[in-house]
């Protein structure tokens, strides 16, 4: 009795999940047809066309794309605004630009979005939420094979966290990745069309110092009794920058630098964003106006907030009062735009008595932040600038700082704060958020942590252990539990709690007592020993082991130089009691420096020292002992 109970009840059951799911395909066939609007967007197209890639990848079936003119079937895929009286209940302004919408209704399914790219973020959330695809780098898709889909009752629509979202990370700009992924370009990289006219430090182009320096030394910054006009060489010496800063209070700046932008916004009137911010340097003006601006407009005394960007000079961070009266003006004369100024070094803290025209969007930047603890616990100077930007604005771009600038390949621990960061990042109003990473190619974890803040900036509350351990599977193979194993002990070991700050412009040699440690690095490279084992017939998967070893090895090489003799020295005593390099040393040293070269690894450093250079100047150090 209780038997033909439950069998009955299971019939029942699989009867009304059949009336309520779609089949899309069956045994690799499909009775279903791609419906586009009668006149079609260049997204709308595109979306079809990746729908249609995607269903016949995963499937083998290929379904038709045809006009909302056709008269209407049982069994429709309708992408964008189609003309079907079942596809009309939905209101776009909700959507804003990227916002997606996915419904099945009856046997129909329907996928829709905001007006800039919302159909397509819609056929890729599809695809990756409903039909588990996976898009892990450029070169790294995952596509399940099915050849019968069938899709149970969706009512999905989603919204991104921030309305900007960048990762600056090399491989991220792959055209697909992007679209995949919802992710902008600033620069316009990757083919996605940029809003913004100007980014940042524009100061130097709105009035540039090489015509006006010699003529009206007043129009720039003055301090220690003088006007600053000049220029002085940049840091890599490629070619000068202004000494100092505007001059905010003298009338005549404004007008010369309102024409500038002028000129510029009718070179490219299509982008929204327009940079007013100041050059990349502490040297604000101190003229009586300027200072009396920033005095009246202080929510702090000086004391209270001196900051330094990585160890230098300290300057108090509350020239924002002289900035934003200028800016507000600026922003004043260009309602259509949006005008953008930093809240960066001297400019960090937000003012108090004034608050940003709602045409102005404040940059802020978080370059002086620890990176093992979150900026809420490790950075409450920061944590206390952001909340207090967010009761002003909500129209805030977080720059915000995620790998080692002056090490590239060095480990960095970072990647426990990323989620609580953005989440953090979110809950403060900002909306807007550039993850500067690696531009250079390769680096340490850069296609994970590429990955990871990609998948975050769409949504900061995503599984983020789960996102990481899926990813790992498919990019290491059977080596994933090995590498799974390595990150866990290097972030265990990440000194959180202990005062001890994780900076992005630190080295290896800083780091040799705590995550680099002699123990430590004997259990990395024994855990990396057993990781290469377990791929070694596989030569693809063995190479991006080898890459996640690389910091390992360039921390082992950077602590032998400094130290240079002892344990842990690139110098060992030879049999006539002279110094030989360390013959361990130098075989890490080639394979280090071979397989840089072999993956393309582009730099050592943000800046400089290819590994082909590294490999140089670390011979030259061995053969003078
Ligand atoms: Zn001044």
């Amino acid at each position: 009795m209780s038997k033909i109970f439950c069998l009955s009840l299971l019939l029942l059951l699989s009867h009304t999940t059949k009336a309520q799911s779609i089949l899309l395909t069956q045994d690799g066939k499909s009775p279903y047809t791609i419906i586009v609007p009668q006149k079609p967007t260049l997204i709308d197209i595109q979306a079809a066309k990746v729908f249609q890639d995607y269903i016949n990848r995963i499937s083998g079936a290929t379904l038709p794309i045809v006009s909302d003119q056709q008269k209407q079937s049982a069994h429709e895929v309708w992408i964008g605004k189609v003309n079907r009286k079942e596809a009309q209940n939905i209101n776009y302004e909700d959507l804003g630009a990227d916002g997606l919408f996915i419904k099945t209704i009856g046997q129909y399914l329907w996928i829709t979005g905001g007006g800039k790219k919302g159909v397509l973020n819609a056929v890729y959330t599809f695809l990756e939420d409903h039909l588990n695809c996976r898009k892990y780098t450029s070169a790294i898709t995952y596509i399940p094979q099915q050849k019968s889909i069938r899709l149970n009752t969706i009512n999905d629509k989603q919204l991104p966290a921030f309305t900007f979202r960048e990762t600056f990370y090399n491989d991220v700009y792959d055209p697909e990745f992007m679209d995949w992924h919802k992710l902008h370009s600033f620069e316009g990289r990757g083919g996605d069309k940029s809003q913004w006219g100007y980014w940042v430090h524009t100061f130097q182009s709105l009035l540039n110092p090489g015509e006006y320096s010699k003529t009206h030394p007043e129009y720039f910054s003055f301090y220690n009794g003088q006007r600053h006009p000049g220029l002085i060489p940049n840091w890599d010496n490629t070619g000068f920058q202004p000494e100092a800063q505007l001059c905010l209070t003298n009338p005549d700046v404004l007008e010369i630098v309102c024409r500038n932008l002028k000129t510029a916004i009718d070179k490219k009137p299509e982008a929204l964003y327009w940079s007013v911010s100041q050059n990349d340097n502490v040297n604000y003006c101190r003229c009586e106006k300027c200072a009396a601006l920033d005095k009246q407009y202080a929510a702090f005394t000086p004391e209270q907030k001196m900051y330094s960007t990585h160890g230098g000079e300290k300057y108090p961070a509350l020239g924002m009062g002289s900035l934003l009266s200028f800016v507000n003006k600026v922003a004043e004369r260009f309602p259509d735009k949006i005008i953008s100024t930093l809240a960066y070094q001297y400019t960090r803290v937000p003012p108090s008595g004034i608050v940003p025209r709602n045409n102005v969007n404040i940059m802020l930047c978080s370059i002086e932040s620890s990176r093992n603890e979150t900026l809420e616990v490790g950075d409450t100077s920061f944590a206390s600038d952001l909340k207090g930007w967010g009761k002003i604005t909500n129209n805030i771009l977080v720059w915000d700082y995620t790998i080692r600038f002056s090490n590239l390949l060095a480990p960095f621990p970072n990647l426990r704060i990323l989620q609580p960061n953005m989440q953090f990042f979110r809950k403060n109003n900002v909306s807007a958020l550039f993850e500067q990473g690696n531009i250079q190619s390769g680096g340490e974890m850069a296609p994970l942590r590429a990955y990871l803040i990609t998948k975050m900036l769409w949504n900061p509350d995503i599984d983020i252990q789960k996102t990481q351990d899926e990813f790992l599977k498919i990019y290491y193979g059977s080596a994933a539990e090995y590498v799974k194993q390595y990150i866990k002990l290097l972030h265990d070991n990440n000194q959180s709690g202990k005062g001890i700050k994780l900076s992005i412009f630190g080295s290896p040699s800083e780091d040799k007592e705590t995550i680099l440690s002699a123990s430590l690095i004997t259990q990395y490279n024994k855990i990396f020993d057993e990781a290469e084992k377990s791929v070694k017939h596989f030569p693809e998967l063995l190479d991006r082991v080898k890459s996640a070893r690389l910091p390992v090895y360039y921390a082992i090489l950077e602590i032998a130089r400094n130290e240079k003799t002892g344990d842990r020295g690139a110098f060992t005593t030879g049999e006539n009691g002279i110094l030989i390099p360390n013959p361990k040393i130098v075989n890490i040293l080639y394979e280090f420096a071979y397989h840089c070269i072999k993956t393309k690894v582009s730099r050592l450093s943000e800046w400089h020292t290819t590994p082909k250079e590294y490999l140089e100047k670390y011979l030259e150090f061995l053969a003078r002992p």
